[in-house]
């Protein structure tokens, strides 16, 4: 059968939305692709009301004799439109949708028959040499798989009349090697007359390269990819330019049945319209992360890149490089690394979703490919493939960039200042020593560093209980804090010591821990979601199982420790004192446990080296200034990030399902809003930034409250009233929004607008909660208090039960002599009162750095290499106290005055 080029008729769907008449003067240019792409026009089916999208025919049959449609295995008016509109933008005079790209493939290769030969390349889509190896078993057709980026090897397989079909990709996925499709389907006609020229065009997709232009005789494409573009749903597309091929294709899919439904028609069709300005954006980003790889010395495979193989015949059958890039780092456990430390790019098979997606494809997407095959195709066991989506590019880099340097790959170059790749020797070298760290059981690290730590209380300010319901609250971080130091003990054991929980103390062999109930994480992996409870559990009972059981709190803290220093110090051990203090009253529902777990995660990550301090100033890439870092001095936000996913570990130890507010609150500081998730709105935090600390008066009632008991009976009035409790609730809702604008809005509202606003809102607030039935006498005497004349305060509860406190919000000018006057009364009623600051830093380190430190304090501090020693009772009489002893015993009051003085803290 000769092929018979239609060219007519693909010219004629390519005018197609070209207004008539033209006028001679000036005669109409076909429009551009883009433009085509959008136009979903059929002059031959004008939908009877204009309706501006195509209409969903969602009807198996249709009524009457002898029309068009009678039932849709056969045809469909959706499915026409798409699949004249396909063919309208690829060049052909048909096409036909189908269920999936495999079920188009499936299709085509329906036109062999026994003794066939087919010639397929040697890096196809894993499917389609599933389905080839399927069709060589079964059908008795023989496949030759062929390096078809080089045509002269293709020639010696091509047979006169034996050859029925030539498979070509061009990119091939994921080595984007590239075929020359038009110089092959020359060579293919010119030696095998009848053999017929098949290209899998996913990869680019109709915008970007049009097959048929260059003498293919059918194309499909998985429309699952760039045609749809939004991974919502599974479609392939055939298209041709021969009447006699065009029949077949229709007959076998109306044989078997795969024609693709009425809906996912409408889906595919939409998504066509926006496939142009989404390849555009995708191919940009994906030129300067294929730039951006490259530029770090990893090998970069992507026809964008100058030295790519096949670049000049790419340029010269397709309209641009398409957003499939892949690398190779030298390294397969490397790659997981990477692929696993990525957060914006999405672990998953498939591309040409709007969304990027970071894969390896030896491990994913071609595993069913048999190893040696693999190997035998030159496809590297570590390389990672990356399909750009749309997100911001800077975004998409930085992500990338992080995850280059959490897996080692990239590191900062002093000398350079800026990030170069590591050689993979390196990467494996280093990997190889941590796990024969791992395996040794002397591996006790040898710490040199002591930490310094602190970080902040929380305050819920509006929205408790309401919380629960759905309504969105409003934590801010206090500024009564938790302090952390880490002493190198450096003899082997390990110790803790929690002054102001019950003044704790406890010592272990680290050999003596349970090592062998945890398996280690690797350097930069993450805790998984779930608590690891055979850990848990071997704790309670090895090293916890003889300690005082009647100091819970205490107990439950060194719980948390433990677990997190097991979990994280499976290379090195160190062997240091850990000891606390809190200037913050513990269990009064404050946020002392998530500032505790923040002082104890992070000296952890430290002592570790998971996390750590930028050099002085923080490095600024020079070729990506865009990639900056966030702030002079402070922690890398990763970094901070990963104290706080571990801070929430601790957290979750301590009360089981946390909700993550207080440790966010006491890594970040400031304020957040807060939105449990399940109430049909946007869920999780969001930061206020902006408004200057505020100051709060802080009142324990110490009077305990029964937070499960007193969320419960907010439920149950709920359930009882559920009208009277939803205006409520709704009323919190208001005053929290608004507090949210107040906070927010500050620096151009004015901070006495503020003022004014929070005192109304406080007030509003605590009578909601008096209504719901959660006040105590107690704290309404601590209100009445601060609101009697001459202090004319506002207070309301805070939290939503815990040790039962108050917060009163104090405007600037409110006078000392008052404040003093206001102190003694509350703590003449038995409340403990606390003057604070609301809003103020979080995660707090004492620079390491020598330039950083307050030299005429205190000798033997921190940062100084300490000598082991055992924290003993020689300690206290060492110059008046080791630095280590002097934390444990200043007074409360002069605590955070000392810590200040000692030199620079550097805040998240
Ligand atoms: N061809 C290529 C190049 C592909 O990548 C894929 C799917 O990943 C297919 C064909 C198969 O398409 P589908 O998954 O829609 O059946």
């Amino acid at each position: 059968m000769a092929p018979i080029i239609d060219t007519k008729a693909a010219a004629v769907h390519h005018d197609l939305p070209t207004p008539d008449p033209e006028t001679p003067i000036r005669p109409r240019q076909p429009y551009k692709l883009s433009t085509l792409c959008v136009a979903v026009e059929n002059p031959s089916m004008k939908d009877q009301y204009g309706s501006s999208s195509v209409p969903i025919y969602q009807s198996a049959t249709f009524k009457g004799v002898g029309n068009e449609y009678d039932y849709s295995r056969s045809g469909n008016p959706t499915r026409s439109h798409l699949e004249h509109h396909i063919a309208k933008i690829s060049s052909a005079s048909r096409a036909f949708a189908v269920s999936s790209g495999m079920a188009a493939l499936d299709v085509i290769l329906r036109l062999l028959k026994p003794g066939d030969e087919v010639i397929a390349g040697d890096d196809l889509y894993g499917g389609t040499n599933r389905l080839l190896t399927f069709i060589r078993t079964h059908v008795g057709v023989t496949v030759h798989h062929v390096d078809t980026t080089d045509p002269n090897a293709v020639i010696p397989f091509i047979h006169p009349t034996k050859t029925a079909m030539v498979l070509l990709e061009s990119p091939t996925n994921p080595l984007l090697k590239i075929a020359d499709l038009a110089l092959i389907s020359k060579e293919v006609k010119e030696r095998a007359p009848n053999a017929i020229v098949v290209v899998d065009n996913t990869m680019m997709s109709p915008y970007l390269q049009r097959p048929l232009e260059h003498g293919a005789d059918i194309v499909y494409d998985s429309a699952t990819k760039y045609l749809s573009g939004h991974h919502d749903l599974m479609a392939g597309m055939i298209t041709c330019n021969r009447d006699d091929l065009a029949k077949q294709i229709a007959f076998t899919i109306n044989s078997v049945g795969n024609a693709l439904t009425p809906i996912d028609c409408f889906l595919l069709l939409r998504g066509v319209k926006t496939m142009a300005v989404r390849m555009d954006r995708q191919q940009t980003t994906s030129q300067l992360v294929a730039t951006y790889l490259y530029s770090l010395g990893f090998k970069v495979h992507y026809p964008g890149l100058a030295d790519h193989p096949g670049r000049e015949i790419h340029q010269r059958i397709s309209d641009g490089n398409g957003a499939v890039l892949s690398f190779e780092t030298g390294d397969k456990e490397l790659s997981e690394k990477i692929v696993g430390s990525t957060r914006l790019w999405g672990i998953s098979v498939s591309f040409g979703c709007v969304n990027s997606l970071i894969s390896m494809p030896c491990v994913m997407s071609h595993a069913s490919i048999d190893p040696a095959i693999r190997a035998a195709r030159g496809l590297p066991e570590d390389l990672i493939r990356l399909c750009v989506g749309i997100e911001d590019p800077s975004d998409l880099l930085d992500d990338l960039e992080r995850a280059l340097i959490d897996a080692g790959a990239i590191a900062l170059s002093a000398q350079q200042n800026k990030y170069v790749r590591v050689p993979p020797a390196h990467a494996v070298l280093n990997k190889a020593v941590e796990q024969l760290a791992i395996g040794s059981s002397s591996s006790k690290g040898v710490v040199d560093q002591e930490w310094f730590v602190s970080a902040p209380g929380k305050v819920i300010l509006f929205g408790e209980h309401a919380v629960v319901h759905g309504v969105t609250a409003i934590a801010a971080s206090v500024d009564l804090r938790c302090y952390g130091l880490a002493t190198p003990r450096n003899d082997g054991k390990l110790s803790t010591r929690f002054i102001d929980i019950d003044n704790f103390e406890a010592e272990w062999d680290i050999d003596s821990l349970p090592w062998s109930a945890s398996a280690p994480l690797g350097h930069n992996e993450r805790h998984p979601e779930d608590l690891d409870s055979h850990l848990i559990e071997a704790i309670q009972t090895g090293p916890l199982g003889n300690l005082d059981t009647d100091k819970s709190q205490a107990r439950n803290a060194a719980l948390a420790f433990l677990y997190m220093y097991i979990k994280l110090a499976n290379v090195h051990r160190p062997s240091v004192h850990f000891a606390v203090r809190a200037t913050l009253p513990v269990g009064a529902g404050l946020g002392s446990s998530a500032s505790f777990s923040t002082c104890a995660a992070t000296s952890l990550l430290l002592l570790s080296q998971r996390i750590t301090l930028p050099s002085i100033p923080p490095p600024i890439s020079a070729d990506h200034p865009h990639l900056h870092h966030h702030g002079r001095h402070a922690l890398e936000k990763h970094s901070a990030e990963e104290a706080n996913r571990w801070a929430f570990i601790a957290e979750k130890i301590l009360h089981g399902n946390p909700s993550g507010v207080d440790n966010s609150v006491a890594v970040f500081g400031g304020a957040l809003t807060y939105n449990r998730p399940g109430f049909g709105k946007p869920s999780g935090m969001e930061s206020i930034q902006g408004f200057g600390s505020l100051r709060f008066l802080l009142t324990n009632s110490k009077i305990p409250r029964n937070t499960k008991k007193l969320v419960a009976g907010v439920g149950l009035m709920k359930q009882e009233q559920p009208e009277y409790v939803g205006s409520i609730l709704d009323a919190i809702e208001n005053i929290s929004a608004q507090a949210k604008r107040s906070l927010a809005d500050s620096s151009e509202f004015g901070r006495d607008n503020l003022l004014r606003d929070l005192s109304v809102m406080i007030n509003e607030n605590h009578k909601h909660l008096v209504s719901l039935g959660v006040s105590h006498p107690s704290l309404e005497t601590i209100r009445e208090k601060t609101a009697a004349p001459p202090y004319n305060l506002s207070t309301k509860l805070t939290g939503a039960g815990g040790g039962g406190c108050a917060v009163t919000l104090i405007p600037d000018d409110f006078s000392e002599a008052l404040m003093t006057d206001l102190l003694s009364e509350l703590v003449e009623c038995g409340f403990d009162p606390y003057l604070t600051s609301v809003g103020g830093s979080g995660l707090g380190i004492l620079s390491p750095y020598p330039e950083h430190r307050n030299t005429n304090v205190t000798v033997n501090a921190p940062g100084q290499v300490t000598p082991p020693e055992t924290p003993d009772e020689t300690a206290d009489r060492i110059d008046g106290g080791s630095f280590q002893s002097l934390f444990e015993t200043k007074s409360l009051s002069e605590l955070t005055g000392w810590a200040n003085d000692l030199g620079k803290w550097l805040y998240v």
